[in-house]
């Protein structure tokens, strides 16, 4: 991790870039891949599988036998642990639906809003590098509560043409309604367009690396509904003299092991702990499985020296970390002051982990400084807001005129017309 000390604030926009591919490439190759799955379908969808997980398949839809074949190859701990993990984030997300207000703006205007579930969603898991099954969970888990009545699984087959067994099993517990053996930029285009065997949704939730993010991102320009840019992971940490040196390391290392192209960035107020930090990261990353992936996103990660908190919450708010680690003595205070996070973890013992598997908070969160705009997935994601009026002829007589005064003003006579019909109708005995 190269080391950067009171770096000054005009050289902020380069140090919180994240790693990406060429940006040219990356447009023309997930294009291509959009427009072959808009053209041929499900033969294209088995054409890109066999290209880029080097598998071929037949049915891309996942059997009931495969389904309940997935189960009983777990252990029954694994199983449990899945099923706390759910209740949690059921616990979380069930806290987040409101009732419905209704609002007398003026005496005899009544409005309010409903949220309706979209009707059919569709959820990515990514599949690449690691079965995340865990994210079957953070977006299956708040699409059945909202109620949409389909929700459709895309994950890459393994090399056996198979779906990992703990994501059929998630799937299964969350109510998912159709599963599909299909990854990447070429699934998130079967779910836009729709094929024989992939019904078209109205809205693709879900995280994945940077083709599937690309497609995510090109499928709105067809008129699709996407949660928001989730790309490859990262974590910033802001740790002081009261932070552990082996919980700062293991924490980094968790999010560094994600993908090469995932970014962790430490941020510390003296450069004390750096040796220590730097000592721990190698012993841990001794004994990590995913060493090579991890090596090289440390190679893209960084640590900057910041003695002032203030600058240091301000570089943090310019970065828009999508995980925030806060190690430091007045965690709360500084917590308070984020306005720029997917999702943030105060204290020593708050983990990012925790929140990528069980806390009941999501993990689907904004990327590559998206935060600054976007949320991570919530309750809401699944609804859409429609809003209600209805006005008695109190009503209409109190703000009718208000409404004629402006239509006139904007030289809308119609509009002007639609109430003016109306109140003097009103005035008729
Ligand atoms: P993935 O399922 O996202 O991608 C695998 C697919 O990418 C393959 O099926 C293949 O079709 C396609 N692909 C691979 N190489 C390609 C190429 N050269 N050209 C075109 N397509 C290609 O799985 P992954 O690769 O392991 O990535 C998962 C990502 O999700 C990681 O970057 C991780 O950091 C990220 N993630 C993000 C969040 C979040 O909330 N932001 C949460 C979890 C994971």
């Amino acid at each position: 991790m190269k080391i950067y000390i009171n770096p000054s604030q005009e050289t902020w926009t380069e140090l919180s870039k994240r790693p990406q591919l060429e940006l040219e490439f990356l447009d023309s190759s997930v294009r291509n891949v959009l427009n072959r799955v808009k053209k041929s379908g499900d033969d294209a969808l088995r054409e890109l599988t066999l290209q880029y997980d080097k598998v071929s398949i037949q049915a891309l839809r996942v059997s009931e036998e495969e389904l309940a074949d997935a189960e009983k190859t777990l252990s029954p701990s694994l199983k449990e642990a899945i099923r706390t993990a759910a209740a949690n984030i059921e616990k979380f997300h069930a806290a987040q639906k409101r009732d419905v207000l209704k609002v007398e703006t003026t005496p005899g205007v009544i409005c309010w809003r409903k949220g309706v579930a979209i009707d059919k969603v569709g959820i990515y898991i990514p599949g690449g590098s690691a079965p995340l099954f865990s994210t079957v969970l953070m977006l299956g888990v708040p699409a059945k509560l909202a109620g949409c009545k389909e929700v459709i699984l895309c994950s890459p087959p393994d090399q056996s043409g198979k779906i990992n067994a703990a994501i059929l099993f998630a799937a299964k517990l969350v109510g998912v309604t159709k599963i599909f053996k299909a990854g990447g930029a070429q699934a998130i285009a079967a779910m836009a367009f729709g094929t024989q065997s992939i019904p078209k949704v109205h809205k693709i939730f879900g995280p994945g690396n940077q083709y599937v993010t690309k497609a995510k991102q090109l499928v709105m320009e067809e008129g699709l509904a996407i949660d928001m840019p989730a790309g490859p992971s990262e974590v910033l940490v802001m740790a002081d003299e009261t932070a552990e040196a082996s919980f700062i390391a293991a924490d980094l290392l968790s999010q560094a092991e994600h993908g090469e192209d995932s970014q962790v960035m430490l941020v510390l107020n003296n450069e004390t702990l750096v040796s220590s930090v730097q000592n721990e990261i190698a012993k841990q990353l001794e004994v990590l499985p995913r060493k090579a992936i991890a090596e090289k996103s440390l190679a893209n990660s960084r640590v900057v020296i910041l003695n002032d908190q203030k600058t240091a919450l301000d570089f943090i708010n310019e970065y828009a970390p999508e995980h925030l680690i806060l190690n430091i003595k007045n965690a709360d205070a500084v917590a308070a002051e984020v306005i720029n996070a997917g999702s943030v973890f105060i204290g020593n013992y708050s983990p990012e982990a925790i929140g990528d598997y069980a806390s009941g908070t999501n993990h689907t969160l904004p990327t590559n400084g998206f935060a600054k705009a976007f949320a991570g997935v919530s309750l809401e994601s699944f609804l859409k807001y429609i809003t209600f009026q209805q006005l008695s002829e109190e009503g209409i007589k109190k703000l009718g005129p208000v409404v004629e005064e402006m239509a006139e003003a904007e030289q809308l006579i119609g509009h002007k017309r639609a109430v003016s019909v109306r109140l003097e109708k009103l005035k008729q005995p």
